[in-house]
């Protein structure tokens, strides 16, 4: 059965800014969807802020085995009944990816629980490192690659000391960042990902990045969804009584 992909993105950048609209046409949701639904085992929908309930609601993050988040200019305007719904259902199993600006978000924040600032400065040169070739992300990309234009994006980076830390980018400037970092929160995995600047037609052209994304995508699928998290008093295990 094909992975069901919820690609989520603000679009507003694409929309009220011509030069951004031009290097996604289709939206950064849209790049995103024909990359991933490209992949051959993946299936993808499509969701906007500007939508009811921002197309999540409870029916689409039932459907969803992975999330992907890209957000930026407008993170205050996600509602808090969505994060919290998009925080149960990660715990749950859902896998989440977010990337860019993302580290921002309302759900990244959340899950994360502290403030996930960096510091940062526009345009520079990055080569991202790949600090665990064998971790599942990285099958099949270069132990280092370049990206030629992309916002810099340094330490301190005010994130948990991630459970699996995949990729760290440098920067012509001299900076380093922690650029790809998994989580584990409940039964979900998260991904987080730096590459991605709307300036910049990355998601569309640059085949590391690309096959990182797809990568994260499969790492991060549940093998199955759970029930709600719950504080259960039960009967000894040695009893014999089931405990699922
Ligand atoms: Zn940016």
């Amino acid at each position: 059965m094909a992975i069901r992909v919820t690609v989520w993105n603000e679009n507003v950048h694409e929309r009220t800014d011509p030069k951004i609209g031009q290097v996604y046409p289709a939206g950064i949701h849209g790049a995103l969807a024909e990359l991933l639904g490209n992949a051959g085992d993946i299936s993808v929908r499509t969701a906007t802020l500007d939508m009811p309930e921002h197309g999540l609601n409870e029916a689409v993050l039932e459907d969803t085995d992975v999330l992907v988040w890209w957000g930026h200019l407008a993170h205050d305007q996600v509602s808090d009944e969505v994060v919290d719904r998009v925080q149960r259902h990660v715990l749950r199993g859902m896998g989440l990816l977010v990337l860019h600006s993302g580290h921002m978000s309302k759900v990244f924040t959340r899950l994360m629980g502290t403030s996930c600032t960096l510091d940062w400065r526009d345009n520079d040169r990055e080569r991202v490192w790949c600090c665990m070739p064998s971790h599942p992300i990285a099958e099949g990309v270069p132990l280092s690659f370049e990206i030629a234009e992309e916002e810099m994006y340094c330490e301190p980076f005010d994130v948990p000391q991630p459970d699996e830390l995949v990729f760290i980018g440098w920067f012509q400037g001299g900076e380093v960042f922690r650029s790809g970092c998994c989580y584990h929160r409940g039964y979900g995995r998260v991904f987080y990902f730096q590459p991605g600047h709307e300036a910049f037609p990355t998601y569309r052209t640059h085949p590391s990045v690309r096959r990182i994304l797809v990568n994260a995508v499969r790492w991060a699928t549940p093998a199955r969804r759970r029930g709600p998290l719950e504080c259960r008093m039960v009967d000894p295990a040695e009893s014999g009584a089931p405990r699922i």
